[in-house]
């Protein structure tokens, strides 16, 4: 579904050059969740951003769905793009418009061959009571919830998030995993989660692939953990600890 060969990446700025990428070469299946972690500066959003053509390879290929992503242009970068959507740290939500409004924004935008149903993704994550509500009046979890929202419209086949619960506190965080797993088991796309957080990966993820300063240390399948929510509240953990 998803191949990198050899991608070397470089950034220039005032402070010198980057190599973000350092011949990375991967491979993503249909349908399965491949987290990437590593620490900050490691490459995690230039790896994920290669993948729908944001960023460009120095050298190397970008292969998605048998299509060189590298060569794409105009139109059928457009088109591309539409199979593909993406969630963010910071929600990226306009602030002007109503929920309903943000998720139905790609919508507005281009035409897709087959979006779902606002009802349904409304409902599928809980923003049924909050579709004429603004983003300022949501918690974050509601906001990546609306994020999540207006991904899943467009009915994507891939799903990529980028550090899509770093901005959310430990419970917030289980929900929001929770929102992708049952995407990911309704809806049946490949998901890429890239993340710092070692958690998010056991419990999403089936795979990961290591990056550290650009260079993959290893990849990793994940081992399973049994329930995902925890059962104590987060004062009962509290609790526990003084
Ligand atoms: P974080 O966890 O902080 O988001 P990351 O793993 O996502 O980090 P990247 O954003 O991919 O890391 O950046 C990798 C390296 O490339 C960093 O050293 C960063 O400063 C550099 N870099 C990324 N984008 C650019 C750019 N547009 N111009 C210059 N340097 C860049
Ligand atoms: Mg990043």
């Amino acid at each position: 579904m998803i191949q990198l060969s050899g991608v070397t990446k470089e950034f220039s700025s005032e402070h010198g050059k980057v190599l973000a990428l350092d011949d990375v070469s991967l491979e993503i299946k249909r349908n399965e969740k491949f987290g990437i972690i590593g620490e900050s500066g490691s490459g995690k959003s230039t790896l994920l951003r290669l993948i729908n053509g944001l960023e460009t390879v120095d050298t190397g290929t970008v292969t998605v769905a048998n299509k060189d992503v590298t060569a794409l242009k105009g139109k059928a970068m457009r088109e591309f793009r539409k199979n593909i959507s993406m969630i963010f740290q910071q929600f990226n939500l306009l602030n002007n418009i109503t929920v309903e409004e943000n998720i139905l924004l790609p919508l507005k935008l281009h035409r897709y061959e087959s979006p779902l149903d606002i009802e349904e993704v409304l409902s599928f994550t809980g923003l049924s009571q909050k579709r004429q509500s603004y983003p300022r009046e949501l918690s974050g979890g509601q906001k990546q919830r609306v994020g999540i929202a207006r991904a899943l419209i467009t009915n994507p086949d891939i799903l990529l998030c980028d550090e899509p619960t770093s901005a959310l506190d430990e419970r917030t965080t289980d929900e929001i995993v929770e929102v992708l797993k049952n995407a990911h088991e309704v809806y049946g796309m490949t998901i890429v989660i890239v993340t710092h957080e070692l958690e998010v990966i056991k419990k999403l993820a089936d795979r990961t692939l290591v990056l550290e300063a650009g260079k993959v240390m290893n990849t990793i399948k994940v081992k399973k953990q049994e329930s995902v929510v925890s059962k104590l509240s987060y004062y009962d953990r509290i609790k526990e600890v003084f």
